[in-house]
């Protein structure tokens, strides 16, 4: 099979052929129909990612990815040959304090599909059946790959109820375009979205965001007043991780208000933290991943009654060996791209 490999430490990576792997009898070997980018993916393309070790090399990425069960192992129970479905990327033991209490995705043992083991930037891919999510129709196969990061963003939105609530979403990368659709079909009162891209902005806008605030700009803590009111928003979904960005969310918040911190930095992060958090009451959320899986029940039910559509936030479509155009488009500066999917 051909597959999008990192070969050496360097940036980028190579196209090139390897064996299809054989599963473990706990796994499905996957005919992958389609794969998405991720920010996982790009630290590893860029060689940015802290925890990429050169004992990996070479070795296959991609976290995002969805396709044709073609084997299945002898304790793998519960698919047949054909089922169409897609990769939760997050391998938990299902023995920990974590996995015994209803949190798999903050497994102490967490592993990740396309990380810590082979991904599925290729033709075929491995994957535990625990980590398989099975399409009962057809309905969302062009929508398979990108159902991971759309359950992050689920769980990011939804962990609490936002009925008639106002929430800014801040950075409209795919995690906070996808946000951007969740919040309003979660029925929030206003949804303004946050970023210096004016081709994302006009994206969360095609999502459902009722306005779009260019966070390069000036004063943006009164435009979000503006539009948002004086007393402040109820919710800010950070998916940036932006030094400035999590400070003026945490500022744009009302007191007694929710931050959910989803998006990483890349450095540690100077916070005031007494003045912006501690005196106002904040209530600060931690977001990794998806609940596994009451998130992808919560996604199906939202994709398949029509109440929020993913597809405006899928802006390019290559074929996998054209990898390195993907990558190019989401490291440029203008970052005039949603999600981008690879198809083998
Ligand atoms: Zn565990």
């Amino acid at each position: 099979m051909k597959a999008v490999t990192k070969t050496s430490r360097s940036h980028g990576a190579a196209y090139r052929s390897a064996d299809v792997p054989v599963i473990n009898r706990d796994e499905l070997l996957i005919r992958v129909t389609a794969a998405s980018i991720n920010p996982g993916d790009l630290a590893i393309y860029n060689s940015s990612a802290p925890d990429f070790s050169p004992a990996q090399l070479p070795f296959i990425f991609g976290q995002e990815f969805c396709g044709e069960v073609v084997e299945i192992g002898s304790l793998a129970k519960g698919f047949e040959k054909g089922d169409f479905v897609s990769v939760e990327s997050h391998i938990f033991c299902g023995v920990c304090g974590q996995c015994r209490n209803d949190q798999r995705h903050i497994c102490q043992n967490l592993r990740v599909i396309g990380r810590d083991t082979q991904g599925g930037l290729a033709e075929y891919a491995a994957v535990p059946a625990r980590c398989s999510w099975k399409h009962t129709d057809d309905s969302l196969k062009d929508i398979g790959a990108v159902m991971g990061p759309f359950g992050s963003s689920v769980h990011a939105v939804l962990a609490e109820d936002i009925v008639g609530r106002t929430v800014l979403i801040s950075g409209c990368a795919p995690q906070g375009l996808f946000a951007a659709g969740i919040a309003k079909a979660g029925g929030a009162k206003r949804v303004v979205a946050l970023d210096a891209s004016s081709y994302r902005r006009k994206l969360a806008l095609k999502m459902g965001a009722d306005a779009a605030i260019d966070s390069s700009g000036s004063d943006c803590l009164s435009k979000i007043t503006k539009t948002c009111g004086s007393e402040g928003v109820d919710a800010v979904i950070e998916m940036s991780g932006g030094a400035k960005a999590v400070s003026l969310g945490l500022k744009a918040l009302r007191p007694g208000g929710r931050f959910v911190a989803f998006g990483l930095p890349v450095t540690n992060l100077s916070l005031d933290y007494a003045g912006d958090i501690v005196r106002r009451g904040i209530r600060l959320e931690g977001v990794a991943g998806r609940e596994i899986f009451r998130s992808w029940y919560k996604m199906e039910s939202l994709l398949k009654s029509g109440a929020v559509d993913p597809r405006p936030a899928i802006t390019h479509t290559f074929p996998m060996k054209d990898f390195k155009k993907a990558f190019a488009l989401i490291n440029s500066k203008e970052k005039n791209c949603g999600k981008i999917i690879l198809k083998p």
